[in-house]
C-alpha cells in the first residue's frame, strides 16, 4: 500500500447504472477505500441497495452515499433506474437522463462547506460529458472509469466520426479528463494500453487496475442471486468429475430469442454435458424489442434434470465460474464475463452479441487465441448438431486456447499481487487523487 503523506483522498464516485459497469466500479471503490481514501458514492435511489455489501464492509466515517432522485424522462417509465432493465437502443435516454443530475448535483456541491467537497470524482467514461462540468466548476479532478479493456478502447475510438456518432463526445469528454482507469492488466495488452496512453489520452494517467476481483467472496454480485447459492454449490459439488459442466450465461443485457433459446436446449440434449443455464426473468425487463424470448422449451428441464440446472434470473456467476467442476463457459463476452472466466479457468466459447463483445472477441479469439468462437450477432442461430459437438469437446481434456487461458490467468492473478502491476497501478491512482 502507498504511503500517503498527505490527508486520504475524499473521491465522489458516480456510477452507470449497468451491471456490467456498476459492479467492477463498485470493486475499484472497494480497493479505494482499502488504500486509505473516504468515498462517497452517487446513485438514485432504485439503484442504492447495490451498494449494502460495501455499507456493510466499511465504515460510514470512510463510505457514504449521496442519492439523488432520478430525473424523470419521457422514454424511460418510472422506476425504472438501470439500462438493463431497457433494450440496449435506450442507452442515449439513459444517457440524456442521468445528464440532468448535473443541477442537483452542483446544488449539493455548493452546500457542502469547503472542506468536505471531493478532491476527485472518480465517474464512468459514459457520463463524462456532464461530469467534466461539475469538477471544473468545483475546481477538482476528473478521474473516468471505463470497464473495458484497452484493444476495445483503441478499436472504438480509432473509428470514423460517423461509426462513433453519438459515442464521440463521451471519447472526446474522457480524453480531456484528468486520467482513466480501465479493467484491463497490462501484461494482457502491453501494445493496447501504451496506444491509449500515447495516441488518446496523450498523457501517462491511464490505470489499469484489473482484473477487478469480486471484494466479498460467494457474495451476490450486482443482483441478489435468485436462487440460493448453496444450492448451486451443492449441485455443483455432487458433480464428481473436474471441469466437466459447461456454463450458460449472457450477461444483464441479452436475451435469446425463442428460437436461439431452442437451439440451444436441443444442443445441450444431444451433448448429453452437465450444464447450468442462466436465463434471464422476463419479469424484469420492460420495454423490450423481443417478445417471447429466454423461453425454455416445454419439457427441456425434466428430460435433463439429471444433468442440467437452469436458473432464472440472477445467478451466482463468479461462484460458479470458480468451481472445480465448471470446464468451459458458453458466454456473449461482455467484458466482466470474460474476466471472471479468465479467473475461474475455464475454456471460453465466444458468442459475441453486440457493443464492445465484438471488439473482445478479436482481442480473445483471434489476437490471444486463448477463446473459441462458436457463434456471432444477436440474430445467429446455432446449428444444434454443430453446438453440441463444440459443448462436449469443450469439458474434455485441455484444449490449446484453455491452455493460453490459463498462462493469461497467471498473469492476471500475478497483476493484482501485492506488487503486482495492476496492485502497484492502484497504489498510484490514489497517491495521484491527493496531489
Ligand atoms: N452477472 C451475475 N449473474 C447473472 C448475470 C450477470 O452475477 O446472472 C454479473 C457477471 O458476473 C458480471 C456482470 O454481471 O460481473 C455482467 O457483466 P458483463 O460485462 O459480463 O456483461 P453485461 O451484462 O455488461 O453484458
Amino acid at each position: 500500500m502507498p504511503t500517503i503523506t498527505k490527508k486520504p483522498p475524499h473521491v465522489l464516485v458516480v456510477p452507470f447504472p449497468q451491471t456490467g459497469h456498476l459492479v467492477p466500479h463498485l470493486d475499484l471503490t472497494h480497493q479505494i477505500l482499502l488504500r486509505g481514501a473516504t468515498v462517497t458514492v452517487l446513485v438514485t435511489p432504485q439503484n442504492s441497495p447495490y451498494l449494502d455489501p460495501l455499507r456493510s464492509l466499511h465504515s460510514p466515517e470512510t463510505f457514504k452515499t449521496l442519492i439523488l432522485p432520478f430525473p424523470s424522462h419521457p422514454l424511460i417509465p418510472s422506476g425504472v433506474e438501470t439500462l438493463q432493465q431497457l433494450p440496449l437502443q435506450a442507452l442515449p435516454h439513459m444517457f440524456e437522463a442521468l445528464s440532468r443530475l448535473h443541477d442537483p448535483l452542483v446544488d449539493f456541491l455548493s452546500r457542502q462547506p469547503p472542506s468536505d467537497l471531493p478532491d476527485v470524482i472518480l465517474g464512468n467514461s459514459f457520463l463524462s460529458p456532464w461530469i467534466n462540468k461539475v469538477a471544473d466548476a468545483f475546481s477538482i479532478k476528473s478521474i473516468c472509469f471505463l470497464p473495458i479493456n484497452a484493444h476495445s478502447i483503441n478499436t472504438m475510438w480509432g473509428q470514423d466520426l460517423e461509426v462513433r456518432s453519438f459515442f464521440d463526445e463521451l471519447e472526446t469528454c474522457t480524453t480531456e479528463s484528468y486520467g482513466l482507469v480501465i479493467n484491463t492488466f497490462y501484461e494482457l495488452e502491453p501494445e493496447f494500453v501504451e496506444s491509449v496512453k500515447t495516441h488518446y489520452m496523450t498523457h501517462h494517467r491511464v490505470w489499469t487496475v484489473g482484473p477487478l476481483l469480486p471484494f466479498k467472496v460467494g457474495a451476490n454480485r450486482g443482483e441478489k442471486s435468485s436462487i440460493p447459492p448453496q444450492k448451486v454449490s451443492a449441485w455443483l459439488d455432487s458433480c464428481p468429475e473436474d471441469n466437466s459442466v459447461v456454463y450458460i450465461a449472457f450477461g444483464s443485457q441479452i436475451r435469446l430469442t425463442a428460437e436461439q433459446a431452442m437451439a440451444l436446449a436441443a444442443a445441450l440434449e444431444k451433448s448429453s454435458v452437465r450444464f447450468i443455464w442462466t436465463v434471464r426473468d422476463a419479469a424484469k425487463k420492460v420495454n423490450s424489442d423481443i417478445d417471447n424470448s429466454d423461453v425454455i422449451p416445454l419439457g427441456f428441464e425434466e428430460r435433463v434434470k439429471e444433468k442440467g440446472l437452469v436458473i432464472r434470473g440472477w445467478a451466482p456467476q463468479t461462484m460458479i465460474l470458480e468451481h472445480r467442476a465448471v470446464g468451459s463457459f458458453l458466454t456473449h463476452l461482455g467484458w466482466g464475463s470474460v474476466l471472471e472466466g479468465m479467473v475461474g479457468g475455464v475454456l471460453l466459447l465466444a458468442w459475441p452479441m453486440q457493443a464492445d463483445h465484438f471488439y473482445n472477441s478479436t482481442l480473445m479469439v483471434d489476437k490471444l487465441r486463448a477463446a473459441i468462437l462458436v457463434g456471432e450477432n444477436r440474430d445467429y442461430v446455432p446449428d444444434s448438431d454443430e453446438l453440441a459437438r463444440v459443448l462436449a469437446e469443450s469439458v474434455k481434456g485441455d484444449s490449446p486456447e484453455r491452455v493460453r487461458l490459463m498462462k493469461l490467468r497467471e498473469k492476471g492473478m500475478e497483476a493484482v499481487k501485492g506488487g503486482g502491476s495492476s496492485y502497484n497501478d492502484l497504489d498510484d491512482l490514489v497517491v495521484e487523487m491527493c496531489l
